[in-house]
Parts: C-alpha cells; sequence; structure tokens
C-alpha cells in the first residue's frame, strides 16, 4: 500500500477551473479570478477566544473564486463542491439567519462589508476548491477571504494591498480589517462561533512563514518556517471522523473559559498565561468553586498552550526545528486530557503517526474529528501515512485522507 497524498492545484489550474464553471454558468466572463488558502495550526489551539497566541501557516490548498459585479443587487453563486445548482440572494433581503447553507459565508461577506459602510453591489461568484471541507483546515475562511479580496479588488476598496517580492502582504492593517468582517460573516451569518485565527491565517499570513497571531490585539509577527530546508515535512492527516456535537462542545469549552475568567477577575484567560506565579494561586482559588476541578483543567490546557506557542517560536528562532516535536507531543496531551477536545480517530492518528517516526504529532482546529498533523523526516511522509492508514484499517475506522503542508501565500 502506498498513500497518495491529496495535492494542491497550481494556481493555473484552479483559476482555470473557477473560470470555467463561471463561463459555463453565467454564459460571460468573469471580471477575475480571486483565491485563498486553508490553513493549518502548527500549535496554540483553543487559544483565541482566549486573547492567546496561535501559530498557523497558510496551506498551498486554496478556494477560487471567479467572480463579477453586477448593477443590482443580486447575488448569484454556484459551487463546484455544492452539487444544489446556482442560488440568488437580493443583498437588501439579506440579514443574520435569513440566508441558509454555504451561500451565508459567501453574502455574508458582502453584508458585513456593507455594515461596515462600504459600497458594494450584487455579483455574479463561481466557487472551487482543493481545501478538504469540514476537515479543520477551514475551507470556511478560505471561501470568506477568497470572496473578500475579490469584492475588494471589484469595488477598489483598497484593504488587501497586494503582496511583496518577499512573499508580505503590503496592507497588513486592510487584511486585518478585511478578516474581522470575515469573522463577522461566519458567526453573525453562517451561525458558527468561531475565533479570528482561520481568517487571519488566509489573510495575513506570508509564504514561506508561519503567522505568529496574538489574538489579544490582533498583532501579527511572520515567523520563518520553512522545513524542507531541514528536511522535514508536515503530514496532515484528514481523519474524515464524523463530527457530531462540534458546535455544542465548542460553546461549552467558550463559556468555561469565560467563567473562569470571571472568576480570577481577570479579561480574559491570557491574563493568567502572562502571570507566572498569579498562575498557580489563580488555579488553587479555582479549584475550590463550584466545578473547580474541570475549570482547572480547562485554564491549565490554554495557560500551558500559549507557553508552547513561545516555546515553538523560540525553538524555530533558535534553528532547532525537530524540538518543536515535543512541544506538539504536549499540545495533544493537554487537548486531550485537560482540554478534552480530542476524539478515538485524532488519538489514534497521533500515536500511530508517532510510532511510525514522526518526530511530533498533534490534533490541529477544534477537535472532535477534523484533522492531525505530524512532523517527519522528508523521506517518511509515505511510510508515516501508511502506518496511520493501516492503524485506522486494523481499528475498523474511516479510511483517513493525507495532505503534505508548506507555508503558502495568502488571499490574493
Ligand atoms: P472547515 O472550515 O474546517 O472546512 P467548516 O464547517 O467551518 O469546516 O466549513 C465548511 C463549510 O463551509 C461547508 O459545509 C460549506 O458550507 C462551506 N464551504 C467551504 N468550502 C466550500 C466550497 N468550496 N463551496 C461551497 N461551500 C463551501
Ligand atoms: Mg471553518
Amino acid at each position: 500500500m502506498s498513500i497518495v497524498p491529496t495535492p494542491a492545484w497550481h494556481r493555473d489550474e484552479g483559476e482555470r477551473r473557477a473560470r470555467a464553471l463561471f463561463t459555463s454558468t453565467y454564459r460571460t466572463a468573469p471580471g477575475g479570478v480571486w483565491s485563498a488558502p486553508g490553513r493549518v495550526n502548527l500549535i496554540g489551539e483553543h487559544t483565541d477566544y482566549n486573547g492567546g497566541l496561535a501559530l498557523p501557516i497558510a496551506l498551498p490548498h486554496r478556494t477560487y473564486a471567479a467572480v463579477a459585479r453586477r448593477d443590482d443587487d443580486v447575488v448569484r453563486l454556484v459551487s463546484a463542491q455544492e452539487p444544489s445548482g446556482v442560488r440568488e440572494v437580493r443583498l437588501a433581503d439579506v440579514a443574520p439567519g435569513t440566508v441558509p447553507g454555504w451561500a451565508a459565508y459567501v453574502v455574508g461577506v458582502a453584508w458585513a462589508l456593507r455594515e461596515a459602510g462600504h459600497d458594494v453591489g450584487g455579483f455574479d461568484v463561481a466557487i472551487d476548491s482543493c481545501v478538504p471541507s469540514g476537515a479543520g483546515l477551514s475551507s470556511s475562511a478560505a471561501l470568506e477571504a477568497s470572496v473578500a479580496v475579490a469584492l475588494d479588488a471589484l469595488h477598489g476598496l483598497d484593504l488587501a494591498g497586494g503582496v511583496d517580492a518577499t512573499g508580505a502582504p503590503t496592507d497588513d492593517a486592510g487584511r486585518a480589517l478585511l478578516a474581522e468582517l470575515c469573522v463577522r460573516a461566519e458567526n453573525e451569518m453562517a451561525g458558527a462561533p468561531t475565533g479570528g485565527m482561520d481568517q487571519a491565517a488566509s489573510l495575513r499570513a506570508r509564504e514561506g512563514h508561519a503567522l505568529l497571531l496574538d489574538c489579544r490585539d490582533g498583532a501579527v509577527r511572520h515567523v520563518p518556517f520553512d522545513l524542507a530546508a531541514h528536511d522535514l515535512a508536515l503530514l496532515v492527516v484528514d481523519t474524515r471522523a464524523p463530527h457530531s456535537h462540534v458546535d455544542g462542545e465548542y460553546a461549552q469549552r467558550r463559556a468555561a473559559c469565560e467563567d473562569a475568567a470571571r472568576r480570577l477577575g481577570v479579561a480574559t484567560l491570557r491574563d493568567v498565561a502572562d502571570d507566572a506565579r498569579g498562575d498557580a494561586r489563580a488555579l488553587e482559588a479555582l479549584a475550590d468553586g463550584p466545578g473547580g476541578a474541570v475549570l482547572v483543567r480547562r485554564v491549565r490546557h490554554v495557560t500551558s498552550e500559549i507557553a508552547r506557542v513561545t516555546a515553538f517560536v523560540d525553538a524555530l528562532g533558535a534553528g532547532d526545528v525537530a524540538g518543536v516535536g515535543p512541544l506538539m507531543d504536549a499540545s495533544h496531551a493537554s487537548l486531550r486530557d485537560d482540554y478534552e477536545v480530542s476524539c478515538r480517530e485524532l488519538d489514534l492518528a497521533v500515536d500511530a503517526a508517532r510510532a511510525a517516526g514522526a518526530l511530533g504529532a498533534r490534533m490541529t482546529g477544534g477537535g472532535f474529528g477534523g484533522s492531525a498533523i505530524a512532523l517527519v523526516r522528508a523521506g517518511d511522509v509515505a511510510h508515516v501515512a501508511d502506518a496511520v492508514a493501516a492503524a485506522s484499517a486494523a481499528a475498523g475506522l474511516t479510511a483517513p485522507a493525507f495532505a503534505v503542508a508548506a507555508a503558502g501565500p495568502p488571499a490574493a
């Protein structure tokens, strides 16, 4: 058996596909094609809504949006990933809860731009994507960001700027604004209560770099991340586990963190993480309250995870890329035992990858299914993937899918 990872399309291919779908659907050419990446988070999980740190990379896998302006306020939309055909929505009728299904992510971006005072009218859009959907790799943010940069360009909003010769976005502040509007689209229109990491990664990342995102103030730093130079690779395992109760569990974890912060008298758990001595005291005080034992574990995950992000960035800065492996392992243990957001499929993938020689492995994304990542020697990718596939087959689980991730360019 030899597993073939899901390839990312070349830009040309993605653009050609979206353009072809547009032309066959609307019988005219689009104004242009824009695209945006999915993301994988290296470390810093369930920290974004706690004002903490996260360290995602943009994937080479992207969502492509062929778009043309219209003179009215109608949005027509079609996606190669949605067989239901062409949807049509009038922007004047749009309010939270009025647009069901995948259209909410697209229409939501136009709605959020209009809410923010931008003069955005109707448009036709055709979507095609090689970002695995529902795999915890943020196909939703890729979809939003591709539409955001398209509308930015077509309406001359001048928020997205360009990407310079080093791969860095030229207008990070503008992109931060677009990212916020995409979060509004996802939270309020699609009704998915996510933090801001996914949209920031898709819009504000830089090729060849991980994005150190400080979720307290939205500041970012680009951290060089070139595994190939170290003869390493990042293997992504999409467990394809059926997630159930994801939103409910996510909301519960968020509520627990807010409850803990309230009892500790801090704005967010980031304040606890930043105060190393206060940390132990704070945990003692929490343990005595109702539900204390569980809250202590939740807080311990968040504070230790934030520290691991810093340690991960320090190891990269010192050129000790293999040194991040144990931090990935510790992150997984914390998410599994303290935060309780892992599942059988994720644990099995992580354990099997490590047994096959991975230098470190962890679940990534919100949990309860989705994907795991493993840091492997470049020559070991197929061997580790085969081992994970064999272990899940032996356990009678759904066959996982695989991808190899490198830090790709942002939305453009
Ligand atoms: P993830 O972001 O981890 O892939 P989500 O549940 O957040 O998972 O988002 C997946 C949803 O986003 C899909 O169910 C669909 O509604 C929408 N979506 C993502 N990509 C596409 C696409 N290419 N075409 C249509 N809808 C999409
Ligand atoms: Mg998503």
